[in-house]
């Protein structure tokens, strides 16, 4: 999903990207404070009930909607700044449909690291919030000759920084609230346990986020000053539900590979093929040693990249007789296509995972011999076999 975004500058050594879907955000944003309601709610929400030039309309709308791309960003660059001083290394900062995500090395596992880090977004944005309701209302009591549509624009940007603030605080994943729960559980309990009890948490209250939309939602109360239902509530609980469980799964899988090495799960039989194999051939010899994966080496050796048995199946019969394996391997990557045999097997995965690769070839040292290769699906196998086990 983050692979189309694009890189638009780097702040305090981070880069920072725009995900495609952001830019539809920021369309609708500046769409939203050029025509939302002013006067129809108890707060006003955008500009459409003021009489102005159009050309004047959609510029202040859009430096709004660029300030607010801004307090986004410094949001995350919260969460960045905190674990960077904790030694977490920061991939890049994306912004997109939902907000934005910071890609984090390795988000701490100590407690009392992980709600510092998630923390530090909320309270930036409300300092943010809290800057900008005060000017408005310094600029109203204070009665200064100011153009309305500003300070509207001042108090919408207060208000939704403030909302954002709060919204994150929700104790459900992924917002920075569930975080911090964890967090305080991981105190007392394990990892592993202290994400099932948050988890259970951020689902109960996703269900009475629910209720809550249906009979009595707190948004519409904000807006109108009435207790009645709303489905944006509802919705985004669901959202919420969704994203629970799936950081559940996810945690899951780490902690039940924690203490595992890459030399315990790695295979050193069937690991390679030669590049100039054909592929018939190849997929005889997947078919007779039941393996779908396989490093291809050449002549002397030296590794060239996988093969694996998704690829091959995709050509047709007549080409599988005069293609040759170094037609159609992924290019090896020298760097990321490597582990080393003491390394964790967590972070096998995780390389897999962000370099889009089912295996790994693993060496004894840096420079060291080509023994083996660690798959995907030898993972998926070995945490089935200590899921039973344990
Ligand atoms: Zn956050």
């Amino acid at each position: 999903m983050l692979r189309t975004s694009i890189q638009v500058g780097k702040l305090i050594g981070i880069p920072i990207r725009l995900h495609f879907t952001f830019l539809f955000i920021l369309l609708g944003i500046i769409l939203g404070f050029a025509n939302g309601p002013t006067t129809e709610y108890r707060i006003p929400l955008g500009l459409g009930g003021i009489e102005m030039d159009s050309f004047l309309r959609y510029s202040l709308s859009s430096i709004a909607a660029v300030l607010f791309f801004f307090t986004l960003l410094l949001h995350e660059m919260s969460h960045s700044y905190v674990a960077m001083k904790f030694g977490t290394k920061i991939h890049s900062i994306t912004l997109f449909f939902f907000g934005g995500l910071a890609m984090m090395e390795d988000i701490p596992k100590d407690p009392g690291k992980e709600w510092r880090i998630a923390i530090a977004g909320p309270l930036m944005s409300f300092a943010i919030g809290g800057i900008f309701l005060l000017t408005y209302f310094g600029i109203k009591t204070l009665n200064l000759v100011i153009y309305d549509p500003v300070a509207i624009l001042v108090f919408i940007l207060g208000f939704f920084n403030v909302i954002l603030a709060c919204f994150n605080l929700l104790p459900a994943f992924p917002m920075d609230g569930g975080r911090v729960l964890r967090a305080f559980l991981a105190k007392k309990m394990s990892f592993l346990k202290a994400t099932k009890r948050a988890v259970l948490i951020g689902k109960i209250f996703a269900v009475i986020m629910v209720i809550a939309g249906i009979i009595a939602d707190p948004v519409r109360f904000i807006l109108t000053g009435e207790l009645g239902s709303n489905l944006f509530t509802p919705l985004l609980a669901i959202f919420l539900y969704i994203a629970a469980t799936e950081e559940e799964s996810a945690t899951i899988t780490f902690a039940t590979l924690e203490g595992i090495r890459v030399k315990n799960v790695m295979r050193t039989e069937r690991t390679s093929v030669l590049e100039d194999m054909p592929i018939a051939e190849l997929a005889s010899k997947m078919l007779e040693e039941k393996t779908a994966e396989y490093a291809v080496v050449s002549e002397n050796g030296e590794l060239k990249g996988f093969v694996t048995f998704d690829e091959i199946k995709k050509l047709p019969a007549e080409q599988r007789h005069f293609l040759r394996v170094f037609d159609v391997i992924s290019p090896f990557d020298s760097i990321g296509d490597i582990i080393l045999k003491e390394e964790e097997a967590v972070e096998a995965l995780k390389r897999m995972i962000r370099n889009k690769r089912i295996a790994l070839a693993v060496k004894e040292e840096v420079d060291g011999d080509f023994v083996g290769i660690i798959t995907k699906r030898d993972l998926a196998t070995y945490m089935e076999m200590l899921k039973g086990s344990a």
